[in-house]
């Protein structure tokens, strides 16, 4: 049995992602800021037979991420696969851009990953097999204005992957970061609100006009087909598969 810490797994494509690995039968370490965090874990765990456990470590503190790691080795005797989903957004022009978004974009999206992967790192070195998998975004290849923060953020995690990738190699650790275009989680529903609010349109023409123009096919990504790519990812058939950055866009990179 495999045991899988994923990060904001209390909300939108962390918890769809952690879904389908329970479906596979994975015991898994939640962590999310959400308050009904412990209760999410705890119904995850009744409805699929396996053992969970919640931590509610901050992505932008250190040593709570340390002790997550510590309480979910010590809990399963090992982790297995390290999925670093949790993310924040903020979207205004460059001389707009608050430096405390900034900040908390960099140290939530980017440097938590870092202090996650070295966390876990000497167990899955002693296990010689491990699979860290990154959720970036399609905004780790391309840009979009006013996403300076994100933007640089997620093409720093995929250069952070490219690295584990090579430096895990010799021990069976690899390294991936999937990049999906748009899905519908409330990150993106946030910013479907406040886009109308900016650009003085409907929800509607948002959606059509501003996020799937960017995607070749017209939908949304779900969180049950990145789940299914995630769990791909973690399997043995998958074990030469390192240091990628694999898009599911609908085609957005493909232009
Ligand atoms: P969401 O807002 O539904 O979920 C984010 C999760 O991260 C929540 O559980 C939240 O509690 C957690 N989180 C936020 N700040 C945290 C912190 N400081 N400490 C601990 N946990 C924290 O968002 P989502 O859309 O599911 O996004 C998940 C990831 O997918 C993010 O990294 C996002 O950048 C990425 N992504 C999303 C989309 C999209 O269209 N929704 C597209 C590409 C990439």
């Amino acid at each position: 049995m495999h045991t899988a810490l994923i990060t904001g797994s209390t909300s939108g494509i962390g918890l769809g992602i952690a879904t389908e690995f329970a479906k596979a039968g994975y015991n898994i370490i939640f962590n999310g800021l959400e308050p009904n965090g412990a209760e999410i874990a705890a119904n995850i765990a009744k409805e699929y037979n396996i053992k969970t456990i919640f931590n509610g470590a901050n992505m932008l503190q250190p040593t709570e991420l340390q002790a997550m790691v510590k309480q979910g080795v010590e809990t399963f005797g090992t982790i297995d696969i390290l999925v670093c989903n949790a993310g924040i957004q903020h979207v205004a022009p460059i001389d707009e851009f608050p430096e405390e978004k900034w900040n908390a974009i960099l140290g939530i999206n980017l440097t938590s990953a870092f202090h996650l992967s070295k966390a876990v790192w000497p167990t899955m070195k002693a296990n010689k097999w491990g699979r860290i998998i990154m959720i970036a975004s399609a905004h780790g290849l391309v840009a979009s204005e006013f996403k300076s923060a994100y933007v640089a953020a997620k093409h720093g995690l995929v250069g952070l992957t490219k690295t584990l990738g090579l430096e895990g190699a010799p021990y069976g650790i690899t390294a991936n970061a999937i990049c999906p275009g748009y899905v519908k989680t409330p990150l993106v529903e946030k910013q479907i609100a406040d886009q109308a609010k900016t650009h003085g349109i409907s929800e509607k023409e948002v959606i059509e006009k501003i996020m799937l123009a960017k995607h070749a096919i017209k939908d949304f990504v779900t969180v049950e087909d990145l789940g299914q790519m995630a769990v791909y990812l973690a399997s043995n058939n998958a074990r030469l598969i390192t240091g990628t950055a694999m898009p599911m866009d609908g085609g957005w990179n493909a232009q």
